[in-house]
């Protein structure tokens, strides 16, 4: 597999000149504070390593196209010059899918913020790839209408951004992730060529070329454009929570209720630790020990209705417990909060939070061996779990870490033995590895758990196939040989 590095002294003054004359001087930067911004996602190691004074490479310049025409411009001066490229939507990927360096033209795709069309028959709505999720969302709400997908970043990632690292919304267990959302996917190949992928609700035309966009993070092309498929605003939101006795009882209540066919779009069991972190003003008193489930219903009023009373039965028949009315309308009401990572390092705390999923049958095992293997470490402070995201098949958790270092030069190992235990823990006990965050170069090696060697080759060579120069974000994504 090749990786593009055209010039490790950084971009020449010769492709700068020849993308200035192609997309127009204003929409290529080489200001200090305009490389300075995006030299890292959201990754909590590169916030760390920057709060650090550590000085992180930055790109050997920004472009910011404004059309797809920009973007196959770019694209093919960078093939003619084998020089990197780095897609950049609002850099909150969290898994280090951003680490440019001077050889690098970053592509940064928030020119890109046309609304193409909002189609009220046929519920599709198509935007550039760079329109800010919560734009995408304000615009398709104002005619009665909504995409349902609300990750928690929503007003810090953009809809490109979404496809690219196959994201998943807080609202998945019934609206699904965004593999079933998205409608059709613009790309520029790595070659310069525009192709638009996916054309009708459904399709037999042989294998769905869509999926080597979703979750390629910028290795495989530049996302350009992005069909989402809409659903009408649902008629009535009702909300239920339940203390739970055990993380079992919670999950077998779970599969009880999603095997039955219901399907609020919000489930989340939290454990005991994390119910005294979240909800500990409402339940202080009564929650002793216990875990708490909590769901969001929505859609026509009378389903709404059966579903709430079926819900009921079956957490009574495991022994679940109502929980305060409040906790439902406190979570949607604080669930984009988020504490900033330096505000943790001055606390000498360095965390992270880990998503994975497992069939029904292996969850509670992950749980307890990632769980486990953490709890060993000195450092840990707290490791806990919350599951956000319930199939048929199975359910994913969340766990949060928090460890602490009186010097800081000791965190970054830490952290990164912090992650391989939960995915070694994972892996060991049958779950895969990676649910909604992507993989970047924070995860990459550990892909092999969930593709085997062979499925990591078979990658390898998709992406060979695809960009056989290696110029689309090179380190990212695929393990290295
Ligand atoms: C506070 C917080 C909460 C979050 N909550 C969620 C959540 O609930 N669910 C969830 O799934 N994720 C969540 N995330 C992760 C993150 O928001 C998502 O991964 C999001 O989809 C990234 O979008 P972005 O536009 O910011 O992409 P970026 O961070 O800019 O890029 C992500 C990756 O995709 C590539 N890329 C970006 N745009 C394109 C494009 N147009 N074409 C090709 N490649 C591209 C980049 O090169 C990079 O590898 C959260 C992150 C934060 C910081």
């Amino acid at each position: 597999m090749k990786s593009a590095v055209a010039d490790t002294d950084g971009v020449s003054q010769k492709v700068i000149d020849s993308l200035r004359e192609q997309i127009g001087e204003p929409k290529v930067l080489t200001g200090d504070e305009v490389l300075d911004e995006r030299r890292h996602d959201y990754w909590v190691l590169s916030h760390l390593q920057s709060w650090r004074e550590e000085s992180l490479p930055r790109p050997g310049v920004v472009v910011r196209p404004e059309s797809v025409s920009d973007v196959q411009a770019v694209v093919r001066t960078a093939a003619a010059t084998n020089t990197p490229l780095v897609p950049f939507g609002l850099g909150s990927g969290v898994c280090g899918g951003i680490r440019p360096d001077p050889s690098v033209v970053l592509v940064d795709l928030s020119a890109m913020n046309q609304i193409r069309e909002i189609d009220e028959t046929n519920l599709l709505a198509s935007f550039d790839a760079g329109v800010q999720g919560l734009v995408a969302e304000d615009a398709v709400a104002e005619r009665g209408l909504t995409i349902g997908h609300w990750p928690q970043s929503i007003a810090i990632s953009t809809v490109g951004g979404w496809v690219s690292t196959r994201a998943a919304g807080q609202f998945s267990t019934a609206y699904g992730s965004i593999e079933d959302i998205v409608y059709s996917v613009e790309v520029v190949l790595p070659n310069g060529e525009r192709v638009q992928l996916g054309k009708a609700p459904r399709a037999a035309a042989g294998p769905d070329l869509r999926h080597l966009l979703l979750g390629a993070e910028g290795t495989m092309g530049i996302v350009t454009g992005v069909t989402l498929s809409l659903r009408r605003q649902p008629e009535r939101r009702a909300y239920s929570a339940y203390y739970t006795p055990s993380l079992s009882a919670g999950f077998e209540a779970q599969r009880e209720i999603v095997q039955s066919d219901w399907f609020p779009p919000v489930m989340r069991q939290y454990d005991a630790m994390e119910v005294v972190r979240n909800f500990n003003d409402l339940t202080q008193g009564t929650a002793n020990e216990r875990g708490l489930l909590l769901m969001v219903h929505e859609g026509p009023s009378t389903r709404v209705a059966a579903e709430l009373e079926a819900i009921d039965t079956i957490a009574s028949g495991f022994g679940l417990e109502p929980a305060p009315d409040e906790v439902g309308p406190h979570w949607m009401e604080h669930r984009n909060h988020v504490p900033s990572w330096s505000q943790l390092f001055e606390r000498n705390l360095v965390a992270d939070t880990i998503e994975v999923s497992a069939p029904w049958s292996r969850i509670e095992a992950v749980y307890e061996a990632a769980t486990a293997s953490l709890r060993e470490l000195d450092a840990i402070v707290i490791a806990s779990a919350h599951s956000s995201h319930v199939y048929r098949t199975g359910i994913n958790l969340y766990f949060t870490f928090v460890a602490r270092h009186e010097d800081s030069a000791d965190m970054e190992a830490t952290y990164l033995d912090c992650w391989h235990r939960v995915m070694e823990a994972t892996a060991r006990c049958g779950g895969g590895v990676a649910h909604h965050h992507g993989a970047g170069r924070l995860r990459k090696s550990y892909l092999v758990h969930d593709l085997g060697v062979t499925g990591v080759s078979l990658l390898r060579s998709i992406k060979d196939a695809l960009d056989p120069q290696g110029i689309m974000n090179p380190g990212n994504l695929i393990p290295d040989e």
